[in-house]
């Protein structure tokens, strides 16, 4: 299982990452909730009566709700930490976060299944505007790999607002990657493997979600959003990446708010970016966040 995966597995966590958003983005009206399938519940009777509410006002206006069993209140403790400090951390990136409304929901996993229909492999995922993370009673639990999780997820969260939902898929995955952690190993391998015997994928491709792509092409489609995402703040800084969130959630077409933005087509920076790409070796610094 992904929570108690060693830091070599995490990148076929992070290929389950890229799934669990497949399974996440269909909504109510997708064919998985058509009447051949039982329609799953959020929790089973016995479980709900023993769950905690734990609501989180933030200094924006945000809500947001850690829902957990009780046995697991010292691990919502620290989720409530995790949501609080990345909340700041953006705040103080991009001044100004829209209000939005959300949920942690820790799950026994074998509930988490049963509902979301996710591979055995999944650690995290958003469904139907909750964040939900399953996790075993039986084992014992990976805090690291948990609070990476929900650091991960409640950016995707937060980048939603910051864009009206109008984010493209390759900064969205860059900037959760880059703030839920150091960099996974194994990242940049999966990168020079993909180049070896094809093109960088291009940024047109990861406009949405990753659902559209070859799953082999996964880990390097995540690969490369967190490099074009660190090379655009590096270039342009996190200001210019504030300005574009901003155009995006006034309506401005993608191109035009890119062109705005960074005074820069996104052809163009894709250019740039592509010879970036084979430079990226294991022994490269990572930039700095702010
Ligand atoms: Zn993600």
């Amino acid at each position: 299982m992904p929570l108690h995966r060693t830091r070599h597995d995490q990148l076929s966590a992070l290929l389950a990452s890229a799934i669990a958003i497949l399974v996440a983005l269909p909504p109510l009206s997708a064919p998985a909730q058509s009447k051949e399938i039982p329609r799953a519940r959020y929790t089973d009777p016995a479980e709900e009566s023993r769950l905690r509410f734990t609501p989180l006002n933030l200094s924006n206006g945000s809500k947001l709700t850690v829902i957990s069993p009780t046995k697991w209140s010292d691990v919502t403790k620290q989720i409530l930490k995790t949501l609080n400090d990345t909340h700041k951390e953006f705040t103080q990136l991009f001044a100004e976060i829209p209000a939005f409304s959300t949920s942690v929901r820790l799950m026994e996993e074998t509930t988490f299944f049963e509902l979301t229909g996710a591979p055995a492999w999944t650690n995290a995922m958003f469904f139907r505007g909750q964040i939900i993370i399953p996790l075993s009673s039986k084992k014992e639990i990976d805090l690291d790999n948990l609070i990476r999780s929900v650091k991960h997820e409640y950016t995707h969260a937060i980048m939603s607002s910051l864009s009206g939902g109008r984010l493209p898929g390759w900064l969205d995955e860059g900037i959760a990657q880059w703030f839920e952690g150091s960099e996974s190993p194994g990242l940049r391998d999966a990168l020079r493997e993909w180049l070896k015997d094809h093109e960088p994928i291009s940024l047109s491709l990861l406009q949405g979600g990753f659902t559209k792509l070859n799953t082999e092409m996964v880990p390097a489609a995540y690969a490369q959003s967190l490099l074009a995402t660190k090379a655009l703040a590096e270039k342009f800084g996190f200001p210019a990446i504030g300005r574009f969130l901003i155009l995006l959630r006034e309506g401005v077409d993608k191109q035009s708010a890119f062109l705005t933005a960074f005074d820069m087509t996104q052809e163009a920076y894709e250019k740039e970016l592509g010879k970036a790409l084979t430079t990226w070796g294991p022994s490269e610094e990572p930039v700095r966040k702010p």
